[in-house]
Protein backbone atom coordinates (compact mmCIF):
# COMPACT_ATOMS: atom_id res chain seq x y z
CA UNK A 1 0.00 0.00 0.00
CA UNK A 2 0.80 3.12 -0.62
CA UNK A 3 0.08 6.26 1.04
CA UNK A 4 0.80 9.75 -0.69
CA UNK A 5 2.56 12.08 1.96
CA UNK A 6 3.25 14.45 -1.13
CA UNK A 7 4.01 17.96 0.64
CA UNK A 8 2.26 21.19 -0.45
CA UNK A 9 4.30 23.73 -1.68
CA UNK A 10 3.08 27.62 -1.25
CA UNK A 11 3.58 30.66 -3.17
CA UNK A 12 2.55 34.26 -2.69
CA UNK A 13 2.39 37.81 -4.11
CA UNK A 14 0.84 40.69 -2.67
CA UNK A 15 0.18 44.12 -3.88
CA UNK A 16 -1.47 47.70 -2.02
CA UNK A 17 -2.39 50.83 -3.24
CA UNK A 18 -3.57 53.86 -2.05
CA UNK A 19 -7.07 53.57 -4.48
CA UNK A 20 -8.14 56.88 -6.41
CA UNK A 21 -9.62 59.16 -2.97
CA UNK A 22 -7.33 58.31 -0.28
CA UNK A 23 -4.71 60.45 0.52
CA UNK A 24 -2.56 57.90 2.53
CA UNK A 25 -3.03 53.94 2.73
CA UNK A 26 -3.65 52.66 6.05
CA UNK A 27 -4.03 49.32 5.37
CA UNK A 28 -1.00 46.97 5.64
CA UNK A 29 0.16 43.69 5.07
CA UNK A 30 3.31 41.19 5.53
CA UNK A 31 3.91 37.77 4.82
CA UNK A 32 6.90 34.91 4.80
CA UNK A 33 6.17 32.32 2.81
CA UNK A 34 8.97 29.72 4.54
CA UNK A 35 7.04 30.18 7.74
CA UNK A 36 3.64 30.39 6.38
CA UNK A 37 2.29 32.90 7.75
CA UNK A 38 0.31 36.22 6.01
CA UNK A 39 -1.52 39.00 6.91
CA UNK A 40 -3.85 41.92 5.85
CA UNK A 41 -5.06 44.68 7.72
CA UNK A 42 -7.14 47.79 7.23
CA UNK A 43 -6.30 50.39 10.15
CA UNK A 44 -9.01 53.11 11.08
CA UNK A 45 -8.47 56.39 13.14
CA UNK A 46 -7.87 60.21 12.91
CA UNK A 47 -4.67 61.02 11.53
CA UNK A 48 -2.23 58.73 11.24
CA UNK A 49 -3.93 56.40 13.72
CA UNK A 50 -5.07 53.89 11.30
CA UNK A 51 -1.69 53.69 9.95
CA UNK A 52 -0.27 53.13 12.92
CA UNK A 53 -2.75 50.45 14.19
CA UNK A 54 -2.42 48.20 11.07
CA UNK A 55 1.59 48.30 10.56
CA UNK A 56 1.91 47.24 14.38
CA UNK A 57 -0.85 44.20 13.98
CA UNK A 58 1.39 43.19 10.49
CA UNK A 59 4.62 44.04 13.30
CA UNK A 60 3.50 41.95 16.21
CA UNK A 61 1.81 39.13 13.95
CA UNK A 62 4.53 38.23 12.06
CA UNK A 63 7.59 38.43 14.69
CA UNK A 64 5.52 35.91 17.11
CA UNK A 65 4.14 34.05 14.55
CA UNK A 66 7.55 33.70 12.31
CA UNK A 67 9.97 32.22 15.23
CA UNK A 68 10.74 28.74 13.85
CA UNK A 69 9.88 26.35 16.11
CA UNK A 70 9.63 22.23 15.66
CA UNK A 71 7.03 21.04 12.71
CA UNK A 72 5.01 18.78 14.93
CA UNK A 73 4.19 21.20 17.84
CA UNK A 74 3.72 23.95 16.06
CA UNK A 75 0.73 22.61 14.13
CA UNK A 76 -0.70 21.42 16.94
CA UNK A 77 -0.39 24.12 18.82
CA UNK A 78 -1.38 26.44 15.68
CA UNK A 79 -4.45 27.85 17.14
CA UNK A 80 -3.19 28.49 20.33
CA UNK A 81 -0.24 30.48 18.90
CA UNK A 82 -2.21 32.36 16.68
CA UNK A 83 -4.39 33.54 19.66
CA UNK A 84 -1.19 34.31 21.57
CA UNK A 85 -0.34 36.79 19.15
CA UNK A 86 -3.43 37.95 18.31
CA UNK A 87 -3.73 39.10 22.23
CA UNK A 88 -0.43 40.70 21.86
CA UNK A 89 -1.20 42.77 18.99
CA UNK A 90 -4.10 43.93 20.54
CA UNK A 91 -2.49 44.85 23.51
CA UNK A 92 0.35 46.87 21.55
CA UNK A 93 -2.25 49.13 19.62
CA UNK A 94 -4.44 49.32 22.70
CA UNK A 95 -1.43 50.32 24.89
CA UNK A 96 -0.54 52.80 22.39
CA UNK A 97 -3.97 54.28 21.72
CA UNK A 98 -4.20 55.17 25.54
CA UNK A 99 -0.39 56.77 26.27
CA UNK A 100 -1.38 59.15 23.14
CA UNK A 101 -4.81 60.82 22.88
CA UNK A 102 -4.53 61.53 19.06
CA UNK A 103 -4.81 57.78 18.93
CA UNK A 104 -6.91 56.96 21.36
CA UNK A 105 -10.03 54.54 19.54
CA UNK A 106 -7.81 53.16 16.95
CA UNK A 107 -7.87 50.13 15.96
CA UNK A 108 -7.44 47.49 12.53
CA UNK A 109 -9.20 44.43 11.15
CA UNK A 110 -6.77 41.41 10.56
CA UNK A 111 -7.44 38.81 8.19
CA UNK A 112 -4.74 36.33 8.01
CA UNK A 113 -3.41 32.61 6.67
CA UNK A 114 -1.45 30.25 8.35
CA UNK A 115 -0.38 26.92 6.58
CA UNK A 116 1.85 24.25 8.15
CA UNK A 117 1.95 21.51 5.31
CA UNK A 118 -1.88 20.88 4.49
CA UNK A 119 -3.16 22.50 7.10
CA UNK A 120 -4.28 25.82 6.87
CA UNK A 121 -5.67 28.33 9.81
CA UNK A 122 -7.42 31.84 8.84
CA UNK A 123 -8.27 34.23 11.47
CA UNK A 124 -9.86 36.51 10.92
CA UNK A 125 -11.17 40.45 13.39
CA UNK A 126 -13.56 42.58 11.27
CA UNK A 127 -14.51 42.97 7.31
CA UNK A 128 -11.46 42.37 5.25
CA UNK A 129 -11.61 38.70 4.15
CA UNK A 130 -10.51 35.70 2.64
CA UNK A 131 -11.75 33.90 0.12
CA UNK A 132 -10.45 30.40 -1.61
CA UNK A 133 -10.16 29.24 -4.99
CA UNK A 134 -10.81 25.99 -5.99
CA UNK A 135 -11.87 24.47 -9.60
CA UNK A 136 -12.51 27.68 -10.34
CA UNK A 137 -15.18 28.69 -8.41
CA UNK A 138 -14.24 31.09 -5.08
CA UNK A 139 -15.65 30.53 -2.23
CA UNK A 140 -15.61 33.21 1.09
CA UNK A 141 -13.75 31.36 3.95
CA UNK A 142 -14.78 34.58 6.60
CA UNK A 143 -17.55 35.78 7.98
CA UNK A 144 -17.21 40.17 8.09
CA UNK A 145 -18.00 41.59 11.15
CA UNK A 146 -20.24 44.29 10.32
CA UNK A 147 -23.56 45.79 11.38
CA UNK A 148 -25.09 44.76 8.09
CA UNK A 149 -23.65 41.31 7.78
CA UNK A 150 -25.20 40.56 11.47
CA UNK A 151 -28.54 42.04 10.27
CA UNK A 152 -28.16 39.89 6.53
CA UNK A 153 -27.95 36.75 8.44
CA UNK A 154 -30.44 37.47 11.04
CA UNK A 155 -33.17 38.33 8.31
CA UNK A 156 -33.57 41.76 8.79
CA UNK A 157 -31.44 43.13 5.65
CA UNK A 158 -31.25 41.72 2.42
CA UNK A 159 -27.64 41.84 0.47
CA UNK A 160 -28.51 44.52 -1.87
CA UNK A 161 -29.69 46.75 0.67
CA UNK A 162 -26.57 46.08 2.82
CA UNK A 163 -24.75 46.77 0.18
CA UNK A 164 -26.39 50.30 0.00
CA UNK A 165 -26.43 50.64 3.86
CA UNK A 166 -25.09 54.19 5.23
CA UNK A 167 -24.35 51.92 7.83
CA UNK A 168 -22.11 49.60 5.78
CA UNK A 169 -18.97 51.00 6.84
CA UNK A 170 -19.70 49.84 10.74
CA UNK A 171 -17.51 46.66 12.27
CA UNK A 172 -18.21 45.14 15.26
CA UNK A 173 -14.73 43.60 15.66
CA UNK A 174 -11.57 45.32 15.84
CA UNK A 175 -8.24 44.77 17.21
CA UNK A 176 -7.10 47.47 19.70
CA UNK A 177 -9.92 49.05 20.40
CA UNK A 178 -10.62 47.47 23.71
CA UNK A 179 -8.52 45.15 25.80
CA UNK A 180 -9.41 41.97 24.82
CA UNK A 181 -10.61 41.00 21.48
CA UNK A 182 -12.16 37.53 19.87
CA UNK A 183 -10.82 36.14 16.45
CA UNK A 184 -12.48 33.89 14.66
CA UNK A 185 -10.49 31.08 13.56
CA UNK A 186 -11.13 28.72 10.89
CA UNK A 187 -9.47 25.32 10.12
CA UNK A 188 -8.90 24.16 6.82
CA UNK A 189 -7.36 21.47 4.68
CA UNK A 190 -5.50 22.91 1.65
CA UNK A 191 -5.07 20.55 -1.95
CA UNK A 192 -3.14 20.98 -4.69
CA UNK A 193 -4.52 24.09 -6.87
CA UNK A 194 -5.98 25.82 -3.93
CA UNK A 195 -5.49 29.60 -4.51
CA UNK A 196 -6.23 31.52 -1.16
CA UNK A 197 -7.08 35.46 -1.53
CA UNK A 198 -6.34 38.07 1.69
CA UNK A 199 -8.00 41.54 0.83
CA UNK A 200 -9.10 44.75 1.89
CA UNK A 201 -12.73 45.59 1.65
CA UNK A 202 -10.76 48.01 -0.56
CA UNK A 203 -11.19 45.22 -2.93
CA UNK A 204 -14.49 43.71 -1.92
CA UNK A 205 -16.68 46.63 -2.18
CA UNK A 206 -15.52 47.47 -5.61
CA UNK A 207 -15.92 44.16 -7.27
CA UNK A 208 -18.04 41.26 -7.24
CA UNK A 209 -17.50 38.02 -6.18
CA UNK A 210 -18.20 37.14 -9.72
CA UNK A 211 -15.58 39.66 -11.46
CA UNK A 212 -12.88 38.78 -8.61
CA UNK A 213 -13.49 34.59 -9.85
CA UNK A 214 -13.21 35.90 -13.33
CA UNK A 215 -9.92 36.98 -12.50
CA UNK A 216 -8.38 34.96 -10.71
CA UNK A 217 -9.36 32.19 -13.09
CA UNK A 218 -6.91 34.12 -15.73
CA UNK A 219 -3.54 32.34 -16.15
CA UNK A 220 -1.12 34.54 -15.02
CA UNK A 221 1.60 34.70 -12.39
CA UNK A 222 0.45 35.78 -8.68
CA UNK A 223 1.78 39.08 -8.94
CA UNK A 224 -0.25 40.32 -12.26
CA UNK A 225 -3.14 38.43 -10.68
CA UNK A 226 -2.47 40.96 -7.81
CA UNK A 227 -1.71 43.96 -10.21
CA UNK A 228 -5.00 42.91 -12.19
CA UNK A 229 -6.87 42.73 -8.96
CA UNK A 230 -5.77 46.42 -7.82
CA UNK A 231 -6.03 47.38 -11.60
CA UNK A 232 -9.96 46.09 -11.69
CA UNK A 233 -10.23 47.85 -8.09
CA UNK A 234 -9.17 51.53 -9.26
CA UNK A 235 -11.05 51.13 -12.13
CA UNK A 236 -14.68 50.75 -11.01
CA UNK A 237 -14.11 53.50 -8.18
CA UNK A 238 -10.54 53.05 -6.16
CA UNK A 239 -12.96 54.66 -3.23
CA UNK A 240 -10.76 53.04 -0.48
CA UNK A 241 -7.01 51.68 -0.02
CA UNK A 242 -6.54 48.09 -1.96
CA UNK A 243 -4.68 45.63 -0.78
CA UNK A 244 -4.46 41.86 -1.56
CA UNK A 245 -2.16 38.88 -1.00
CA UNK A 246 -2.99 35.44 -3.08
CA UNK A 247 -1.01 32.10 -1.75
CA UNK A 248 -0.78 29.26 -3.99
CA UNK A 249 -0.95 25.71 -2.86
CA UNK A 250 0.60 23.08 -4.97
CA UNK A 251 2.04 19.57 -5.02
CA1 LIG B 1 -10.78 49.88 4.08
Amino acid sequence: MFLSTAVLQYTAAAASDRGRKRPTNEDAFGFSVEDGVYLVCDGMGGAAAGEIASSIAVDEMLRLLTRRSEGDSRAASMPHLAEAAIDAANEAIFSRSQRNYKLNGMGTTLVGLLAEERRVWVLNIGDSRCYRLRNRRLEQITLDHSLVEEQVRLGRMTRSEALRSPLRNVITRALGTQSRITPDIFELEASPGDLFLLCSDGLTRELTDQLIESVLGTDLPLDGLCARLVEAAKKAGGNDNITCILVRASS
